[in-house]
């Protein structure tokens, strides 16, 4: 058996392996050639201390041979003539039910709005340069969903880590690194996720399921209380008696049919609030406690950092924050702008962002109470289009300097930022009801006291960032994860309100799959 340490080193020890290994060799009263293997369990970064130390979990082989257990796919079955299931999106939530439902011996017939990741590149193309949002294809919709062009993190406040070792797993069977599995705070990056999407559609096609991209469902027929297929944007019928439900948090078309067939939901609270952007050495410098012109030197990554803060009996919390990232422009429609974040795999930009947003409560939702199940959905889409045209009308977005903002005061001017569609100066307290700016503005001064050099007017608040989790919840029955009224149809993911990221919606899309599976055998 390997001998297994818990250490804690400087973070230049960490990163070289020959210094490791003495490291470890002197520890363990042997020398570093009696070490014939040293395979890092988990690492973690502990900057609560000026000096910023490594935290590893280390197996030590020094008596025995060493011999790596490849991760490998499941068993995937040849489905081609199984029973069907209809999957509505390809996001994380959809593929993960594909794969399920194949590993188990159902056939997934995965139908997706949007394009396959390589022709989707060239809709995110037309967003940030010509200001032109396809309905069906853009950062939130196409194949794999709205994760694909994100930071690619992959971790949840889930407590069943059992579930989402077996996730991280399959992401490493479909070529991401390894590292995943022993990074605390794992990520992908975007430039590497596309070729792993393709690679799990490639999976799913080659064992009988079938992925139909620009195809957006309109309808979910429905006979007496049980689902018994959907219907295309272009007129086609397709028939399942089982549906899993994937569409995400942005499908509004989705939500509006489900009302107006008088398909229960309810409205869901959410957050909403900005993206922060600051200089990354910044953010390092208060997170290491480093020097902002010397930098965080060649062995930490570029740091991230996560806040919290009650104000005025609301949360306030930094969300899906990128480090060395970019600000994306998430719009799933025109006449509307949505702020997220992606980095690459290095996170090597010169620039931090996190979406900084308030809890919303349901009683906030009062003024839109005339849509019923939909007024948290209207609230958020009142918000996007105010700030489209508060800056022009196009996918620029309205900006301000974080001191300026505190203060009420008009940035003079907005220095040139990530978000490529660009910015317009606009005192953000125009965007949002009056609760969420005062929020907001005591927020930051908060952040500034607990992160010193947080509140600084070399930080950039692009607005909104509202698309944090879905608006509205489609019940299902705990047991069967079945619609409360419906048959047969799985609400699912993060759209349904039962996940939130990709790593959620990917346990979520596998559990309703095992559902779908065990009700088909009784
Ligand atoms: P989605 O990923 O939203 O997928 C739903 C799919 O359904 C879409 O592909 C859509 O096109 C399709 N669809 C919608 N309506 C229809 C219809 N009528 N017919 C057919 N298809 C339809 N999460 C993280 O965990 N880590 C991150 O780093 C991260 N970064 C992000 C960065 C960005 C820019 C964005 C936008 C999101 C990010 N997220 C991140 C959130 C994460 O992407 C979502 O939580 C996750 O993708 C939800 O998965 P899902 O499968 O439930 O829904």
């Amino acid at each position: 058996m390997p001998r297994e340490l818990q250490i804690q080193v400087a973070p230049e020890v960490a990163a070289q392996k020959p210094l490791l290994i003495s490291h470890v060799a002197k520890l363990m009263h042997i020398k570093p050639d009696e070490v014939r293997h040293l395979a890092i369990l988990k690492r973690s970064i502990d900057a609560r201390q000026r000096t910023v130390k490594v935290n590893l979990k280390v197996a030590v082989y020094y008596n025995e041979e060493f011999t790596e257990a490849p991760i490998t796919l499941p068993n995937y079955k040849n489905v081609n003539n199984s029973q069907e299931v209809i999957i509505i999106g390809a996001g994380p939530a959809g593929l993960f039910a594909a794969l399920q439902l194949i590993e188990l011996g159902m056939k997934p017939i995965v139908l997706e709005r949007g394009k396959d990741v390589q022709a989707r590149r060239r809709d995110l193309k037309a967003i940030n340069r010509d200001h032109i949002v396809n309905a069906d294809s853009n950062y939130c919709y196409g194949e794999g969903g709205a994760g694909t062009y994100s930071d690619g993190k992959l971790y949840t406040r889930s407590k069943k880590r059992g579930d989402v070792d077996r996730i991280l797993r399959l992401f490493v069977a479909f070529g991401a690194s390894p590292d995943i599995l022993v990074e605390a705070h794992p990520h992908i990056g975007t430039n590497k996720l596309p070729n792993i999407i393709k690679a799990m559609r490639e999976k799913i096609i080659e064992y009988g399921g079938e992925v139909i991209f620009n195809t957006r469902v309109t309808d979910i027929i429905v006979k007496n209380n049980t689902v018994a297929g959907v219907v295309t944007q272009h007129n086609d019928t397709i028939n399942a008696n089982k549906i899993i439900l994937a569409t995400g948090h942005s499908a509004r078309d989705i939500f509006e049919l489900l009302d107006r067939k008088k398909i229960y939901i309810e409205a869901k609270p959410f957050a909403l609030g900005v993206r922060a952007e600051h200089p990354q050495n910044l953010i390092d410098s208060i997170q290491y406690s480093c020097d902002v012109t010397t930098g965080r030197g060649n062995y930490l990554p570029p740091s991230p950092y996560s806040i919290v803060k009650q104000v005025a009996g609301r949360g306030m919390y930094s969300f899906c924050m990128c480090p060395g990232g970019v600000i994306a422009p998430c719009a799933t429609s025109e006449g509307e702008v949505v702020t997220n974040g992606w980095s690459p795999s290095k996170r090597d930009q010169e620039t931090a962002n996190s979406g900084i947003v308030v809890e919303l409560k349901l009683e906030d939702f009062k003024p839109f109470e005339k849509f019923g199940a939909l007024a948290g959905m209207e609230f958020q889409k009142a918000i996007e289009q105010k700030a489209w045209h508060l800056a022009g009308k196009t996918q620029r977005v309205p900006a301000q300097r974080m001191v300026d903002f505190t203060q009420g005061k008009t940035s003079t001017d907005i220095p040139k930022t990530s978000y490529v569609p660009g910015t317009t100066s606009v005192e953000l307290g125009q965007v949002f009801p009056n609760f969420i700016t005062q929020t907001l503005r005591e927020g930051f001064i908060q952040f500034g006291k607990s992160m010193r050099g947080y509140l600084t007017n070399d930080a950039i608040l692009h607005a909104p960032e509202s698309r944090t989790s879905s608006p509205v919840r489609i019940p299902r029955d705990r047991e069967t994860l079945e619609h409360v009224q419906i048959k047969g149809l799985y609400p699912c993911g993060e759209g349904a309100g039962y996940a939130g990221g990709i790593i959620s919606a990917a346990i979520d899309g596998e559990k309703c799959a095992l559902k779908c599976v065990a009700t088909n055998l009784q």
